[in-house]
């Protein structure tokens, strides 16, 4: 049986209390491998580990920062198909999707700010003839790392990648439902010849590991992503003792479409942003707004496609869909099929567990799911579920789609589907969300703004968004 190790001051570690936690493939419901139980001594030894190594890391060059970074995206691209595969026996995730989303990006993450903190300036204000003003950005120190499971990876070095590429030391912490492809970056960080304690990654429960990290006053700033009641417990954490927050929360994200939208293009990427990754991503429109005239049309070629979705082990190149994260999930998953149910909606497809065959007899599989009928303002149509369940609503005038669109209480994303380039500009400044995309979906530009508004979060991530929130900016005055 696999014993991942937490990886301090460049060494591999285990846990101080010894104690190991089962760690499950969902696609077979089988442990497969044992990670440490981390308590705050282990946390407590990961931030002295970055302390110490704080002064000669940031006192590089934000060249040689990057060349490590750069390093280890090519250690990443070199060892694609292994960490693939690791993502996908944690995640459940279709293996084609480990391979050419979930670690192309995870590698993109760090090449992306390896090289772009090269290009990383700040400003000058002048006052004509009395003084110069410039802004030194400097890194904060010691910075936790925490994300979640659905990318694991990718969302793990969305984080790190700006937070050493700026300066700073790191602790994090992977989901520990999915925390091997962290464990393997560890090992790729010790090929790569990043110093020790520049980067430490702690493994554990978020309550007992995440908090210990939150709470410790050596650590600057904290950079979430995962729930957002998770988030809010951070929140409480960080704010006596002002640490800096970044926050990505969670999504209820609509996708609204317009009876004059190319109908083909919408209708496949629809899907797509409805059950990617088994409906879990943050991004996913699940609750999908159709003008009236189209709503028929669109339901049954929606529905179509849905039936053609395979469920099915995630190792095999035909699945389109996986396994959902855990077992624990799966069932809350399920709860709001219920409970969709006891609101009155129709179930149009799906609803049901697969039960596989073979290797997979024990993994936690779902039928994609819709639903009509419901109201806008239902459990179902306001609360965050995460999976491969989605609503289908109609509506007959833009005002009607915005309203429902923006009656939640999250405020992430949201994509318009529309030929008319007046409206999808109008639609898109109304829309109460972090990103809009206009017909497209999950497009990336790793220089753009990301995150939400509402309690879907707090602040930005990408590009210099990262790389300010990763430095403390102090203004020098001189006189002239
Ligand atoms: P959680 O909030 O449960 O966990 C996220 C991370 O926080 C995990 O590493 C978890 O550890 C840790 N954690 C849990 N409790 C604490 C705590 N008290 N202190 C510190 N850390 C803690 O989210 P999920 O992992 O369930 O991820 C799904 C959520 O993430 C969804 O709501 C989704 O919308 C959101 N998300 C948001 C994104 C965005 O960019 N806005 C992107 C992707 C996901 P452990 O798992 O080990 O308990």
């Amino acid at each position: 049986m696999l014993h991942l190790q937490n990886y301090i001051n460049g060494t591999f570690l285990a846990p101080v209390s010894g104690a190991y936690l089962p760690n499950i493939n969902p696609a077979t419901g089988e442990v497969y491998s044992q990670i440490p139980d981390s308590d705050e001594r282990d946390v407590q030894a990961a931030v002295e580990a970055a302390q110490a190594a704080f002064p000669a890391w940031s006192a590089f060059s934000a060249e040689k920062r990057g060349r490590f970074l750069i390093k280890l995206s090519e250690l990443i691209d070199q060892n694609l198909e292994r960490l693939a595969k690791a993502e996908t026996t944690d995640n459940g995730k279709p293996l084609s999707l480990s391979r050419t989303v979930d670690i192309p990006r995870a590698s993109s993450n760090l090449y992306f700010f390896g090289t772009g903190v090269q290009h990383f300036a700040s400003e000058a204000h002048s006052m004509e003839g009395v003084a110069v003003n410039y802004t030194v950005r400097k890194p904060l120190g010691v910075v936790a790392c925490i994300s979640p499971w659905n990318l694991p990876l990718y969302l793990f070095t969305w984080k790190i990648a700006p937070a050493l590429a700026a300066g700073n030391c790191v602790v994090a912490k992977p989901s520990e439902i999915t925390p091997y492809t962290a464990h393997l970056l560890a090992e790729l960080c010790v090929e790569a010849g990043l110093p020790a304690g520049v980067l430490n990654i702690v493994h554990g429960t978020g309550p007992k590991a995440g908090a210990a990290m939150c709470e410790h006053p050596e650590v600057k700033a904290i950079s979430f992503t995962g729930g957002t009641q998770t988030g809010k417990t951070i929140a409480r954490t960080a704010a006596p003792m002002f640490k800096k927050l970044s926050l990505e929360l969670g999504g209820k994200n609509a996708t609204v479409i317009f009876a004059d939208c190319d109908f083909e293009k919408t209708v496949s990427t629809a899907l797509q942003a409805a059950f990617a990754n088994q409906g879990q991503i943050c991004l996913c429109g699940s609750r999908i707004l159709v003008e009236r005239p189209l709503y028929d049309r669109f339901k049954a070629a929606f529905l179509e496609r849905v039936k053609n979705l395979t469920v099915g082990d995630p190792m095999e190149e035909g699945s389109r869909m996986g396994a959902l994260v855990s077992e624990v999930h799966l069932q809350k998953v399920q709860n709001y099929i219920a409970l969709a149910q006891e609101e009155g909606g129709t179930l149009l497809t799906g609803g049901e567990r697969v039960y596989m065959k073979g290797r997979c007899a024990n993994g936690y599989f779902l039928q994609p799911t819709v639903f009509e009928g419901l109201p806008h303002t239902c459990r179902t149509n306001t609360e965050e579920i995460f999976g491969p369940v989605v609503t289908l609503m109609p509506f007959d005038t833009e005002e009607e789609a915005l309203t429902y669109a923006n009656y939640t209480q999250y405020g992430l994303a949201a994509s318009v589907w529309t030929q008319d380039l007046t409206r999808a500009h109008r639609v898109a400044h109304q829309l109460q969300s972090g990103i809009v995309w206009v017909n497209t979906w999950l497009l990336r530009d790793l220089r753009t703004p990301f995150g939400g508004t509402k309690q879907s979060g707090v602040g930005r991530e990408g590009g210099w968004e990262a790389l300010r929130f990763f430095t403390d900016p102090q203004n020098v005055c001189i006189k002239l």
